[in-house]
């Protein structure tokens, strides 16, 4: 008779995003950060972009009912412990995904969703028509348990210039009204001459700061993408936002630190250490 097998099903958690050939950022950084920290990756690509470590080249939206489909496809089939939005390219896309997660209970009081509201790559291709920031306001904010924008992100979203601790303080505050029951406000790209990086967490009383290292490194493509998809698979195994979020930055910090050069451009975050 065959061997049986032994495995135990993960938590499993749906990235919605779009791909990376370069294979650095996007559903394949997602689906390796999800692995890293113990939960199945299910996919509903949104894009496919032509991409490798020196930028992007071409952006190919996928019909806004396909990405639908997806989404209703592995519902109806996997119990989703959590899941996460990177690239949606276009307003079409996201009002297709609002209506699939209200449809299959994701979002809500449902699966908790977290919203990495991805608007350009870190060579400034724009990732996002302007048109849809609006969509990110009105329909996808006010059904996440997490928002996690970096200051690029929160100077197109809520309009605050980001530049020190206080105004990073105000941006969570107007990305908080916005819906989501906690925000994170990436502060990787503040005061970069500092040796130190400060996230922040607001859930709307609460501040929390969540400090890491800096490092002297051009390889950190996907760094978002693979942050939002730990903290996702974290929710997934039950952890609450709090400790998922610093034990997603703790992976994040990890995978920064072996990171490995890659091409000609930007390397990727390493879930190998
Ligand atoms: N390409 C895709 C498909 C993405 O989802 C993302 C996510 O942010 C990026 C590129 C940008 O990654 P980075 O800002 O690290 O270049």
């Amino acid at each position: 008779m065959a061997e049986s097998t032994v495995g135990t099903t993960p938590p499993t958690v749906m990235t919605i995003a779009g791909t990376d050939s370069g294979g650095g950022a996007g559903v394949v950084a997602d689906l390796r950060a999800m692995a890293a920290c113990g939960a199945h990756g299910c996919v509903a690509v949104t894009a496919v972009t032509v991409q490798n470590t020196l930028g992007v080249t071409g952006v190919h939206t996928i019909p806004p009912e396909v990405v639908a489909a997806q989404i209703e496809s592995v519902a109806g089939d996997i119990a989703l412990g959590a899941v996460k939005t990177g690239m949606l390219a276009d307003t079409p896309i996201i009002e297709a995904i609002v209506d699939a997660c209200d449809r299959v209970g994701i979002g809500g009081d449902g699966v908790p969703l977290v919203i990495d509201p991805v608007a350009a790559s870190m060579h400034g291709d724009p990732l996002l028509a302007d048109a849809a920031l609006d969509a990110y306001r009105t329909l996808l904010f006010p059904r996440a348990v997490l928002a996690t924008p970096n200051l690029d992100e929160v100077r197109l979203l809520a309009g605050v210039d980001v530049h020190d601790r206080a105004a990073q303080y105000e941006a969570a505050k107007v990305m908080h009204g916005f819906g989501p029951q906690y925000v994170l406000i990436k502060g990787g790209h503040l005061q970069e001459d500092t040796d130190v990086c400060v996230d922040l967490l607001y859930d709307g009383h609460t501040f929390t700061e969540l400090p890491g290292p800096r490092f002297d490194t051009g390889n950190t493509h996907g760094s978002g993408d693979n942050m939002a998809s730990a903290i996702a698979s974290w929710l997934a195994r039950g952890v609450p936002v709090p400790e998922a979020v610093a034990l997603g930055k703790r992976y994040v910090v990890e995978a920064v630190r072996h990171s490995y050069p890659l091409g000609g451009g930007h390397g990727p975050i390493s879930p190998l250490w």
